[in-house]
């Protein structure tokens, strides 16, 4: 077995550029919208989902206005919904939980940052069970896994809110992706590496906020399955409607000459070859 002080994370660069942010920008733009009133609010109903636009240079935060609740979250460029958050990557990059100033990356052959955390009022760290809050582990709750384990057909899981909310943009439930799981807080057990939650720590007007780093589509469930203080499924499981609330959705327009040198990223620099190139001259 490896010393587990030899034990570095994998995703290193060669170029100490790569993944370094300037901290000072997003801070300012964090500030700038303090005191501001949104331009935009929208209120997603408990056990539902909406679907919404956020243009590059604006900041969006994601509300947990009534209490504790968890939100499952997708992105995709808004004018090529191809271009979508890549969750597994992203961690890689990261970690297993999100925290501010990480940005969300999205799939090849993209790869760049969607958009970039500015403030997090949960900033729950890990805690003794090594778990931690805004969610890169798991995924949406879906109808498909929710009657394999019970046998009963649940319409508002997070994939099918997802899937109503993108109808409109003339996307259906193949463009739903694994999510960000905002204000949930997981982990995996010591003994078998099983994912568990805990309870969720957000308390009325907690807030997850982040800058669009291009045009974005978002998507955000209220998951049915609410604050996660009740078991689910198994044995135990209960209704979990009682504990179920809504979240709000805001808009903000930070100010602008913060983004004189800021630049909307560009796709990675691979060419896309794959090789095929060298195969054809043989
Ligand atoms: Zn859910």
């Amino acid at each position: 077995m490896t010393d587990s002080q030899t034990i570095k994370p994998l995703y290193s660069p060669t170029k100490q550029a790569f993944l370094q942010l300037e901290k000072t920008l997003y801070a300012n733009l964090h500030e700038s919208v303090v005191n501001e009133s949104p331009v935009e609010c929208i209120s997603i109903s408990p056990r539902s989902a909406k679907a919404w636009q956020v243009k590059a240079g604006q900041i969006c935060r994601i509300v947990a206005d009534k209490g504790p609740q968890v939100v499952d979250v997708n992105f995709w460029n808004l004018h090529n919904p191809r271009e979508r958050f890549w969750a597994s990557r992203t961690r890689q990059l990261y970690g297993a939980h999100i925290n501010t100033y990480d940005q969300l990356w999205s799939v090849l052959p993209y790869l760049r940052p969607m958009l970039t955390v500015t403030h997090d009022t949960i900033n729950y760290g890990l805690d003794s069970d090594g778990a931690g809050c805004h969610d890169l582990l798991g995924t949406r709750c879906d109808p498909y896994i929710h009657q394999m384990l019970t046998e009963e057909a649940l319409d508002t899981c997070c994939h099918s809110n997802l899937t109503r909310a993108v109808l409109p943009y003339h996307l259906d439930e193949r463009d739903v992706h694994d999510v960000i799981n905002i204000f949930q807080v997981t982990g995996l057990t010591k003994e078998t590496e099983q994912y568990f939650v805990k309870p969720c720590p957000a308390q009325a007007g907690d807030y997850w906020e982040f800058f669009a780093e291009q045009d974005l589509l978002c998507a955000a469930s209220a998951c049915p399955h609410g604050d996660m203080s009740l078991p689910i499924w198994g044995d135990s499981a209960v209704d979990t409607a009682d504990i179920c609330r809504s979240i709000e959705i805001q808009i903000f327009n930070p100010d602008r000459t913060l983004l004189k040198s800021w630049r909307e990223p560009e796709p990675a620099g691979y060419a896309g070859i794959h090789g095929l190139q060298a195969s054809t001259e043989k």
